[in-house]
């Protein structure tokens, strides 16, 4: 399979409305693809898909009601044809303990981080088929590939995303759609602005990483990693590998 380019493709993007998904939108737009922004935040995904202009169209989607991703997979296709390339990136975090954290918002991170990323891949592998390939982006963590102090639905949610990639990874490479997930650290976004800066300060790239630097991998994911399916890409400034103290410099 040749690399595509960017105008190849009709990129679905889940929480497209801000930070990490919006940034997504706009390099890929740019880039010659045709965007289906989705988001429960309506104002500001519209405002965005405005911006964007022709190639870009915003739907309204809750990642965790399948009726939705049906509608919205259908009017997708109707507009820009089949969808070759799906970001499930929306996501939610939430600070609690491990013996603090209720079921009930256990539960809730659970659906929306990772129920919503399999009823998409459902949703949208029919539509790939019908395009003969596909491309799907499951924006996990680095919570999906170590422990996290007071992130305990987080971290599982992110866990269960990755192994979810693996297990996609297999039942639809036959079908000529791979499945890939990235593995951001700490990226300046509303989701992360109540985190201060010096979090980041003994990373061996010692800054929080901007959103479009992991909208640049996912476009490469998406339009050149032929022979990748079912593998991790970290975009962390270095923290998984280990971190600079003061008395090692
Ligand atoms: P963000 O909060 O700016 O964006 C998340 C988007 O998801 C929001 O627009 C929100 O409205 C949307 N969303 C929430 N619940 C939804 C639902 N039920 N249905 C549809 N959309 C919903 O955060 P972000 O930092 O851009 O995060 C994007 C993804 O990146 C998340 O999955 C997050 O876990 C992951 N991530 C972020 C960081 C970081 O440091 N910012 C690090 C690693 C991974």
């Amino acid at each position: 399979m040749h690399h595509t380019q960017a105008s190849d493709h009709v990129v679905l993007i889940t929480g497209g409305a801000r930070g990490i998904g919006a940034a997504t939108a706009s390099l890929l737009v740019a880039a010659g693809a045709k965007v289906v922004l989705t988001d429960v935040l309506d104002k500001e995904g519209q405002a965005l898909a405005e911006a964007l202009g022709e190639r870009a169209m915003y739907q309204t989607l809750d990642v965790t009601q399948s009726d939705q991703w049906h509608k919205v997979v259908a009017s997708a296709e109707a507009q820009f044809g089949p969808i070759t390339a799906l970001f499930n990136n929306a996501g939610i975090v939430e600070f609690s303990n491990v013996e603090r954290c209720s079921e009930a918002d256990f539960e809730r991170v659970m659906a929306i981080n990772v129920s919503g990323c399999l009823l998409g891949i459902q949703a949208v592998a029919p539509s790939m088929r019908r395009a003969g390939h596909g491309v799907i982006v499951n924006n996990s963590s680095t919570a999906g590939m170590q422990g996290y102090a007071g992130l305990a639905a987080y971290v599982t949610s992110k866990w269960a995303v990755r192994g979810l990639t693996k297990a996609a990874a297999l039942d639809l490479a036959r079908d000529h759609i791979r499945v890939v997930s990235v593995h951001p650290g700490p990226i300046r976004t509303p989701m992360t602005e109540s985190l201060p800066d010096d979090m980041a300060a003994t990373q061996p790239i010692a800054r929080f990483g901007e959103p479009d630097e992991v909208s640049r991998m996912v476009q490469f994911l998406i339009c050149e990693a032929t022979y990748s399916t079912g593998s991790e890409f970290v975009i962390d400034g270095g923290a998984l590998v280990g971190h600079i103290e003061p008395v090692a410099r």
